[in-house]
């Protein structure tokens, strides 16, 4: 399907990229045109038919598109490099999902909760590289992809699951109990994309349910385990083609290998994947906004019942008012998750022991004490050292606000665009009302997912008009040899006393008031 609405530019869309060229545009463009082609081959032509089978029948799903993805390289762009992924971050994952969501949201999501899904493991260190994302990208050459979810909302708890000071009031009723070899998990997760097609979940529970603030803590979960069950798929008003579903653990087993990142950690592993994902959903709403605004303008300029309208000046205005405003969210998820890669988290990733690491064939990682030792607490103390030594509470803070307000932002900007673009076509646009009626069904889900607006705009206020730094890196610890060779943790220290903490307390200045 061929549209009125000229192909924009990455310059265009974005100019200070081609002012700049401070992105690796080239790499980019071509992850981007690999996302329009997939969006226009499969997604808009398959968009209506989707959303009206996932309507009557929730739990239907067509695996069909996911192998059409994975022939695309949409599952396996966040994956590290040397996984066998194209390596990206959040700016990638936010211009994917724009291209994506501007064809059909619905299906789009399916790609966006697979990539929140694994976010978790790329800040989990190098525990994590082998196994699990090494399997999905070969299970993307194999054509039988598998699909990840990320599970944090409970029935009691949605909002306050979502942020670290809420948590400790929140109404946790999951637990991970811990048995020899690891843990058994139990309890309900609720509204979770992909929850019912997913073959491994990134899940939040609590090893103590009366601290759960303090030990929240992220698994990783193969959804083949004994005792993991669907128990409900949602009846959905938008974003139909990705199911959500509530997801039952009776006593799940976990092996302790398998907690990403390290025990107790959650709550701050939460802080920074929600910093990353809401750039993406800032993405996802100016892709709803544009595919609207590209709609109308379409019919504006072809269909015979239109004729004449473009002449008149309110048309005209609306249009602009259109234009604006999803230039200004375009605007503001690329000023967020250009600071999230570049200032808070890129120097993380692209770090020269990082990137050493990586350059070790799988083959070697993969032998019994290499992997030991990824898998340690050395290891994962080391990967949180890092990180401290990388960045800093303040910038992640910061970044959160920013990453809060694209979504939220994105968020009203796609409801006002497609509302716009249905009152301008009317009851005479034919086919295309369809088309944007759906879309402004779909809108509503980016004011909620990923924490509501209100929350959202909570952590604006916080980290920009209020200059508070949160905590949300998770605490330095040191490994003490005991008398008896064996080793302990500090698990409770926030700091280590030896840290390079010089980045915190410089970055934080006077403004940092936790
Ligand atoms: C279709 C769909 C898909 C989803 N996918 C996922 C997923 O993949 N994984 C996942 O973990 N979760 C997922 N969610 C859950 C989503 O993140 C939550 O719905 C969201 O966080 C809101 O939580 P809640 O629904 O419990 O609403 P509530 O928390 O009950 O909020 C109700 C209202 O009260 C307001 N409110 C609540 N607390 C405060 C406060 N402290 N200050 C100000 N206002 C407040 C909210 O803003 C909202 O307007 C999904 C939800 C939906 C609907």
């Amino acid at each position: 399907m061929t549209s009125i609405a000229r192909e924009r530019s990455l310059g265009e869309q974005f100019p200070r990229l081609a002012a700049n060229g401070g992105l690796d545009a080239p790499e980019l463009q071509r992850l981007r045109a690999r996302a329009r082609r997939f969006a226009e081959e499969h997604l808009r032509p398959r968009a209506l038919e989707i959303d009206r089978r996932t309507g009557e029948e929730p739990g239907w799903f067509d695996w069909n598109l996911v192998r059409a993805g994975a022939e695309h390289g949409m599952l396996s762009f966040l994956i590290p490099k040397p996984d066998g992924g194209a390596g990206g971050l959040a700016t990638q994952a936010a211009v994917v999902m724009e291209e994506l969501c501007a064809a059909c949201p619905g299906i789009a999501l399916i790609f966006g909760a697979h990539a929140l899904g694994i976010s978790p493991l790329l800040l989990g260190g190098p525990s994590q590289w082998d196994g699990v994302l090494a399997e999905l990208v070969a299970s993307e050459c194999t054509g039988e992809p598998q699909l990840m979810a990320c599970a944090i909302t409970e029935p009691e708890a949605g909002t306050d699951v979502e942020d670290p000071d809420l948590l400790r009031l929140a109404r946790i009723t999951s637990h991970a109990r811990r048995v020899p070899g690891g843990f058994r998990l139990s309890g309900t997760k609720r509204f979770i994309s992909n929850g019912s097609v997913a073959r491994w979940i990134t899940i939040l529970m609590p090893t103590d349910p009366r601290h759960a603030a303090e030990t929240w803590t992220c698994f990783l979960v193969d959804t083949r385990s004994e005792g993991f069950a669907v128990s409900r798929v949602e009846h959905k008003m938008g974003q139909r083609a990705c199911p959500a579903a509530e997801l039952t653990f009776e006593d799940v087993f976990v092996p302790a290998e398998r907690i990403v990142g390290r025990e107790a950690d959650g709550a701050a592993a939460t802080t920074i994947v929600l910093a990353c994902s809401r750039p993406p959903v800032g993405a996802i709403a100016t892709g709803i906004a544009r595919g609207a605004y590209e709609r109308v303008l379409d019919w504006l300029h072809e269909d015979p019942t239109a004729k004449g309208l473009l002449e008149r000046q309110h048309v005209q205005l609306a249009l602009a008012d259109m234009e604006e405003e999803i230039h200004l969210a375009r605007q503001l998820y690329m000023d967020a998750a250009t600071e999230l890669d570049h200032a808070a988290l890129g120097d993380a990733m692209s770090h020269p022991v990082v990137r050493s690491l990586a350059h070790v064939p799988a083959s070697i990682r993969g032998r019994a004490p290499v992997r030991g030792w990824l898998h340690s607490d050395r290891a994962r103390d080391a990967t949180i050292a890092l990180l401290h030594r990388t960045t800093s509470e303040h910038a992640v803070t910061r970044s959160l606000a920013l990453s809060s307000m694209a979504k939220a932002r994105g968020g009203d900007v796609a409801m006002r665009v497609t509302g716009a673009a249905l009152e301008l076509a009317g009851l005479r646009a034919g086919p295309v009302r369809a088309e944007l009626e759906k879309l402004w069904r779909d809108a509503k889900l980016t004011q909620i997912y990923e924490g509501t607006n209100q929350l959202n705009r909570l952590e604006v206020y916080r980290g920009l008009c209020h200059e508070e730094t949160i905590q949300c890196l998770p605490p330095l610890r040191r490994i003490h040899p005991d008398t008896d060779g064996k080793t302990r943790t500090n698990a409770h220290a926030h700091a280590h006393p030896d840290a390079d903490t010089d980045r915190n307390a410089s970055a934080n200045g006077d403004g940092g008031r936790s």
